[in-house]
């Protein structure tokens, strides 16, 4: 019986449409929090998600309503990410889920995350309850954002529901919609426990912290469990939901979206996509477990400090549990020394992993160039997966080498489509098709280099379409491209961190903006340092860094003792994310360098 009063939903849109401000009116018409408690985005716990204003890890919550049926049902809400590179947050959720409500922004329309996540909803076979929200904007036009639901994803938007999470308007109608339109889960409680893990988190007293949904089955304190797809086995020692803040349960049971806490120290134990069942009656078999994703960019990430070498590891090891697309293995660089090649799923998701790195655990890292994995084939018939370009074997030993596509999709207005085209070409892109989504906007689709789309293709497509493009892709395979790798030397000495690999066309140009960005970045010395960019032992640019010529240190040494411990605390925050590379210091901006392509 309790069971028909639960409503487990995720919410999906593009990025910005409102997810979380709906998410925020839930919670509030709920009285899941009080008037104090409440804050905007109250769901987007992390630091980062607060200063950016952008959700990175999924949420799930548990509130209670009371419907005009005079009836009290449980939501479990979980409010989702909608940028490219969290998507696997997106579909790990839906998982979890019995429908899914699309935000669409009136004064945006259907955006290329949009289709994406509610695709996503759609192979899940959830229910989809579509809202138009930002009502309240001049530009908003409901009714034709509802043809474009219907016309572009085919579902039925006749009775979409109108919101404004701003003003606080459609939202009494939505949370009726929701316990009319979206199913009740179902599931045996007698039946053998089946419990999907679709997230996990580490905590320091309780170990790691899973969040579980409950397909058939009980679940309680004290039960012997067992994950069928690692093996390991535990005891469990607390269950419970988020409210938003932790409430401890009796039981967690078939339907229930919640917590389960188990003392579990090892994490790959418990890995998202796994099924928990009983050690005693164990369910027959696990429940399909989760894509795994593959990274689309890789960087080296060193430790300023060799010392910390360790820590960074257990650093990536806890938050690979919390972030299941982290990937990373061990490297050695000869200029930054000992470090680990690491794998990202876009440049967002590299830079809110060096962040969380650095902030959660104190640590201060050397990020290199992000690329993206080539297949080199050698002239002996072997092909070499290359994702650090200083590991690419040398010309003499190459016969080709292949680079990952991806197929575009980007979605702008009319006026600007000449503009994207342009963008797209010069970007190695291969025109597939152009569509109509309305009278006004065309969805454009290409095919280009993924390493291309990664550098600084979205910010120029932004830019060139004054923001109105969207932009979502996926792999479409490999090609053969004439692709070059380019060394770069500092005063001299080759500095494999900083090494790329870079179309043929493209190489001359790069080289040159490159050698002049390292100029302005590297601080000076107190002589010439010069920087040349190779191709094998050619080089093709180079600039110089002029000495300085005062000694400014033997300052500190003097003056009264206030301004010495400023001058010294002023150096050491200057040392921050800087690394002695050889006689040269070469702080973290020179090895985005490369991303810049002019
Ligand atoms: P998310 O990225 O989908 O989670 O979007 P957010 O909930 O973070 O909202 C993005 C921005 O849109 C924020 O600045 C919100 O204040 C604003 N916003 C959300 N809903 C509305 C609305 O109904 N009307 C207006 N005018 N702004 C809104
Ligand atoms: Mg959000």
């Amino acid at each position: 019986a309790r069971q028909k009063h639960i409503r487990n939903f995720s919410i999906v849109a593009h990025i910005d449409h409102g997810k979380s401000t709906i998410s925020d009116r839930i919670l509030e018409a709920t009285h899941t929090v009080t008037e104090r408690e409440m804050q905007d985005q109250l769901l987007d716990t992390m630091d980062l998600e607060r200063e950016r204003g952008i959700t990175i890890k999924m949420n799930a919550v548990e509130v209670h309503y009371r419907a005009n049926d005079g009836e009290d049902y449980i939501f479990h809400l979980v409010d989702t990410p909608g940028h490219v590179d969290f998507s696997y947050e997106v579909s790990r959720s839906l998982a979890a889920a019995d429908g899914a409500i699309l935000v669409v922004d009136a004064a945006q329309g259907v955006e290329a995350q949009t289709l994406a996540n509610v695709y996503l909803a759609i192979e899940n076979d959830l229910e989809i309850l579509p809202v138009i929200n930002k009502i309240d904007l001049p530009a908003a036009d409901p009714e034709a954002v509802r043809k474009e639901i219907e016309d572009v994803i085919g579902i039925d938007a006749s009775d979409a529901v109108l919101a404004s999470a701003k003003k606080g308007i459609g939202i009494p109608e939505l949370l009726e919609k929701i316990v009319k339109d979206i199913p009740a889960p179902e599931g045996e409680l007698e039946a053998p426990l089946q419990a999907l893990i679709f997230d996990s988190a580490y905590d320091s007293y309780k170990g790691v912290i899973l969040t579980i949904r409950v397909k058939t089955g009980v679940l309680q304190p004290g039960d012997k469990i067992k994950f069928m797809n690692s093996g390991a086995e535990y005891e469990v020692t607390e269950v419970g939901v988020n409210s938003p803040t932790p409430i401890k349960r009796d039981f967690l049971m078939a339907g229930d979206i919640g917590y389960v806490a188990a003392s579990i120290k090892n994490i790959r134990d418990a890995r998202p996509g796994d099924t928990i069942t009983h050690l005693k009656r164990p369910a027959a078999k696990p429940l399909p477990g989760y894509q795994p994703m593959t990274p689309m960019v890789y960087s080296g990430l060193y430790p300023t400090d060799n010392a910390k070498y360790n820590d960074l590891r257990d650093a990536l090891e806890k938050l690979q549990l919390n972030d299941a697309s982290l990937e990373f293995e061990p490297e050695t660089s000869q200029a930054l020394g000992f470090g680990f090649r690491t794998g990202f799923l876009g440049l967002l998701h590299m830079d809110v992993i060096q962040e969380r790195l650095e902030r959660e655990f104190d640590l201060d890292l050397i990020t290199t160039a992000p690329s993206v994995t080539y297949h080199a084939y050698t002239t002996d018939g072997e092909m070499v997966e290359v994702a650090n370009p200083s590991e690419l074997p040398d010309v003499s030993e190459i016969k080709s080498i292949e680079e990952p596509f991806v197929h575009a999709q980007i979605m702008v207005p009319n006026d600007y489509v000449g503009a994207v085209m342009e963008l797209a070409q010069s970007k190695r892109g291969e025109f597939d098709t152009m569509d109509y989504l309305d009278e006004n906007r065309v969805n454009v689709k290409y095919y280009m280099p993924l390493s291309e789309i990664i550098f600084d293709f979205f910010d120029k497509l932004k830019s060139s379409t004054r923001g109105y493009a969207s932009l979502d892709y996926e792999i479409s395979g490999y090609r053969q491209s004439e692709l070059v790798k380019i060394d770069i030397l500092l005063n001299g000495d080759k500095v494999d961190a900083l090494s790329f690999i870079v179309h043929r066309d493209f190489a001359q140009e790069r080289s040159r903006v490159i050698t002049k960005k390292l100029k302005e970045i590297i601080p000076r010395r107190n002589f010439e340092i010069p920087v040349q960019a190779a191709i094998g032992s050619k080089i093709v640019a180079r600039s110089t860094i002029k000495a300085y010529r005062k000694d400014v240190t033997s300052r500190i040494h003097t003056g009264d003792p206030d301004r010495r411990a400023k001058l010294l605390d002023k150096q050491k925050r200057g040392k921050k994310r800087m690394k002695a590379v050889g006689t040269v210091e070469v702080p973290q901006e020179a090895f985005m360098a490369v991303l810049k392509t002019d």
